[in-house]
């Protein structure tokens, strides 16, 4: 039998993107561990394709009668219709959206404010902040119709101080959270919950771009944890089916950091 700690994932279906790397797949992979079918969407057709590969290994490995089942589906979060038929895809399929992980997000060039190209701006913008809004605004309908869901959106410790050489990133980090705070006091009486993740430093593709894949900038990096390492993705796909969880069913508009002490002051 697959594993199913809180009783409320067998046969539920999650809608997570930035699915086809780093902390997006490691979520879709624990939400198809604890039983829920995944529609697993990102930019990247071949690494979408990767990870429903991987879900389907892990029910194969299980063993289990009742396999999660996951399908690819390519979605540019930037592009409203790419999300409206990405979720009308995970409808058609599994007829139903019990939970959404809205994590799709890129990195900033480093630069100081006055330095920051108009262009470079929208584009961090448009992904990491309009493309959780675009996200929501499909979701929620969809959830209201069956009477409930939760949603997890994906800040970052950026979202909570602020990072030198990182405005728009820390900007559209910090209208992250706003956003969630604002969504979650929308739906809570609807049975939706809306809430976020604002990770620290997380060992992924998207972290060897920022430390440039070096010992010396990986080294850097974890000077700044308290704990002396980087996190995993496994660490912020744990906090995201918590939240999803009917353990979760009191807590609504939180930002839940999760950075090794990183942000502690
Ligand atoms: P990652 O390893 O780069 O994975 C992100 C995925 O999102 C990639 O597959 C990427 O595809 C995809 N993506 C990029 N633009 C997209 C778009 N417009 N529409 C749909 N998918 C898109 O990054 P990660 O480290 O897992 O980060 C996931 C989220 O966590 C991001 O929102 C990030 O800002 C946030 N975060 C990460 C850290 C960290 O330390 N890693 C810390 C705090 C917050 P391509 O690779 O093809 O671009």
């Amino acid at each position: 039998m697959l594993p199913n700690s809180n009783g409320n994932f067998t046969g539920k279906v999650a809608f997570v993107t930035g699915a086809a790397n780093g902390i997006g797949r490691a979520t879709a992979l624990a939400f198809a561990r604890e039983g829920a079918n995944v529609v697993v969407a990102d930019i990247s057709e071949q690494g979408n394709q990767e990870t429903v590969r991987m879900i389907e290994e892990l029910g194969g490995r299980a063993g289990a009668s009742l396999l999660p089942k996951a399908i690819a589906v390519k979605c540019d979060v930037t592009q409203a219709e790419d999300v409206k038929t990405a979720l009308d895809k995970a409808i058609e399929t599994f007829g139903r959206l019990d939970f959404a992980f809205n994590n799709a997000g890129v990195e900033q060039k480093n630069a100081a404010t006055a330095e920051i190209e108009a262009e470079e701006w929208d584009r961090i913008v448009n992904i990491n902040l309009r493309g959780v809004f675009l996200c929501l605004k499909h979701e929620i309908p969809l959830m209201l119709k069956q009477g409930g869901g939760a949603i997890v959106n994906t800040s970052s410790g950026a979202g909570v101080i602020g990072i030198k050489g990182g405005a728009a990133y820390t900007a559209a980090k910090h209208g992250v959270i706003g956003l969630t705070k604002s969504a979650a006091l929308d739906y809570a009486s609807q049975n939706i919950r809306v809430n976020a993740v604002a990770p620290g430093y997380i060992d992924t593709p998207m972290m060897d771009r920022f430390t440039g894949g070096t010992s010396k900038g990986r080294e850097q990096v974890i000077s700044e944890e308290p704990v002396g390492r980087m996190g995993k993705p496994e660490e912020i796909a744990a906090a995201v089916l918590w939240l999803c969880s009917d353990a979760a069913a009191f807590i609504v508009g939180h930002a839940m950091v999760i950075d090794g002490g990183q942000t502690v002051q």
